[in-house]
């Protein structure tokens, strides 16, 4: 494994003290940050690499805590149907989903975040072996669940066969170095409660993550409120469920003991602002999250709920929506919602100890935010920069596991070219159907 100095940048180091070192230099040996500090670090070493970072923006690798990638071959369609979920996604995934289409969504998808930056990505769906499969051919960080639904699925000829599914694909993958293997029922409402413990069981005995939308839906709400008089979240803690193995993605309906309960219980949460907020689901009180010290990191959704799967987007809809909705300029500042982007969603998955900030000991996973852009000037507050004039085209160079996967805005393995081929065989055969629909 060669040795890599970045030298030049602006470093947010996203540790505790948010340190900020600016002309900083970052030394990288054996897939790990070995050295941060000021320019005097670069007569201590001899590089195999040297990155001059020409005054960039330096960030750990940001940090996607929800999505589902091999949906992307479905982007832009049926976007302002209402209750999309269960009248169109469902019915379409049944007649389409297959292992080719996972295959050829996850590969576009992951270009896609890694080419914005994105370094570690939770998803679910489908067929999950083959996201695996790419996700480690391209060299991100991912973990990763199969979906659980209590009615028959693309890949399941019966109601929670998924649950199967995860026990191989959890023994197959639980020694990966970047890949983790989880288990993701899809939602308290499409399991019943046997099911879910079920999952949970499975979570706990190989330490791994459970994945699953919860409090997403107001009908899931009422739900829970006539069957049970309780809320989806007090719900799940009722039946052994809610637990730090708990990623929870949305949790849009949600009141004060539900945050109380799932600060306790220690529950990552993927705050997931633009696809609720396109999918009028409501807003996620993820200041309040927040200020809780609660494990709060930000997703994006599939690509036919949020479209795009960056989180630099993600940020400026977090500051822009949370503020006009408490009516607060005040809130959340843009260092907070970097936070979240990056230490915070590295904490929702219960990996801050590896990832989410640039700390010595910590796995390189890095992000070099070129500055010379036309829209990335003046600079007077680095997290401000990224958070509102930031896009992904300023991302420069991406590293994971210390090695260099986008260098100059390209990606260093890929042929994008025959990527989008693919993904364009597989939009002709989504159109057939959709016609018939
Ligand atoms: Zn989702």
């Amino acid at each position: 494994m060669s040795t890599i100095l970045i030298k030049n940048v602006n470093i947010l180091t996203m540790n505790k003290d948010k340190d900020i070192i600016e002309k900083g230099v970052v030394f990288i040996k054996d897939e790990k940050i070995a050295d941060v500090g000021n320019e005097a670090l670069l007569d201590r070493y001899s590089p195999d690499i040297i990155i001059d970072g020409e005054d960039g923006i330096l960030i750990p690798g940001m940090v996607n805590t929800h999505t589902h990638v091999s949906m992307t071959p479905f982007r832009s369609l049926g976007d302002d149907i209402p209750d999309r979920l269960k009248k169109y996604i469902f019915p379409l995934e049944k007649m389409l989903v297959d292992k080719e289409l996972v295959k050829v969504g996850a590969k576009y998808g992951i270009v896609e975040m890694l080419l914005a930056g994105v370094t570690t990505f939770v998803d679910m769906y489908y067929f999950e072996d083959e996201v695996a499969k790419v996700a480690k051919k391209l060299g991100i960080r991912g973990v990763l669940g199969e979906t659980i639904v209590n009615f028959v699925a693309p890949d399941a000829k019966e109601p929670y066969e998924g649950l199967e599914y995860s026990k191989w694909f959890i023994e197959k993958w639980k020694d990966d170095h970047l890949i983790i293997p989880g288990v993701a029922p899809h939602a308290p409402y499409t399991n019943d409660t046997i099911h879910l413990q079920k999952a949970m069981d499975l979570a706990k005995k190989y330490d791994i993550p459970m994945i699953m939308h919860v409090a997403e839906m107001d009908y899931e709400y009422r739900q829970y409120k006539e069957e049970y008089n309780l809320t989806p979240v007090q719900y799940l803690d009722h039946i052994g469920v809610l637990n730090k193995n708990l990623i929870a993605a949305h949790l849009v309906h949600v009141n004060d003991e539900d945050l109380e309960l799932l600060k306790k219980k220690e529950v990552g949460i993927a705050h997931n602002v633009g696809a609720n907020a396109k999918g009028a689901k409501g807003v996620c009180p993820a200041a309040k999250m927040y200020h809780k010290d609660m494990r709060i990191g930000l997703g994006t959704d599939g690509p036919m709920s949020g479209n795009t799967l960056d989180i630099i987007t993600q940020m400026g809809l977090v500051g822009k929506i949370h503020k006009l909705f408490n009516k607060d300029r005040s809130l959340l500042p843009a260092s907070e919602i970097v936070e979240m982007a990056t230490i915070g969603g590295a904490k929702a998955i219960h990996l801050e100890k590896e990832i989410g900030s640039i700390e010595v000991g910590k796995k390189a996973d890095l992000v070099i935010m070129e500055t010379q852009s036309i829209n990335m000037q003046p600079i007077y507050d680095y997290y401000a920069t990224l958070v509102y004039s930031a896009n992904t085209s300023n991302v420069d160079t991406v590293m994971v596991d210390g090695k260099i996967l986008v260098e100059n805005k390209k990606l260093k393995y890929v042929d994008v070219m025959e990527i989008t081929k693919d993904l364009k065989n597989i939009q002709g055969k989504i159109l057939e159907i959709v016609k018939k629909l």
